[in-house]
């Protein structure tokens, strides 16, 4: 645990959540300030700040689950879809310095706007780009 951490002691259960679901290494639960109805954050039981600091096999164990409970999610909610959205540092929205998953809802019609505005970008900035990322 993390000291002054909100989502270490509700993954630990020191602060009561709405959990839809439990295990060793998780708590899932819902969203204070939802997007939709249902939307929903799998957090880690162990501080990691973001998913840099992350352990691998938990990355690849949440993502186990964001597929098993949105799938529940999907089906027992009725909704036309699903968002899995993780944020990573401030400028990508990161409000909680504590790595969660967000799986959220959606609704035909229901009015949220999770989408980007598409860019441009030349052949030739594609190349440079993806020259850049591989280092
Ligand atoms: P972020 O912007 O960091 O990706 O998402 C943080 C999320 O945590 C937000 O959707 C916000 O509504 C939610 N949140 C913040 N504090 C609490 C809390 O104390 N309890 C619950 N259940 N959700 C919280
Ligand atoms: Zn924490």
């Amino acid at each position: 645990m993390m000291e002054g951490c909100i989502f270490c002691r509700i993954a630990n259960g020191e602060i009561p959540s709405k959990t839809i679901y439990e295990d060793e290494r998780f708590r899932v639960f819902l969203d204070l300030g939802p997007a939709t109805k249902g939307h929903a954050l799998i957090v880690p039981k162990a501080h990691a700040s973001d998913l840099f600091e992350l352990p691998e096999d938990t990355a690849a164990a949440a993502m186990k689950l964001a597929k098993k409970l949105g799938e529940q999610m999907v089906n027992n909610l009725r909704a036309d879809g699903l968002n899995v959205i993780q944020n990573n540092g401030e400028a990508a929205g990161q409000t909680v310095k504590h790595y969660h998953l967000h799986l959220i809802p959606r609704y035909k019609d229901d009015g949220q706007h999770i989408l980007w505005n598409p860019g441009e970008v030349s052949p030739e900035e594609l190349d440079l780009i993806a020259a850049q990322i591989k280092g």
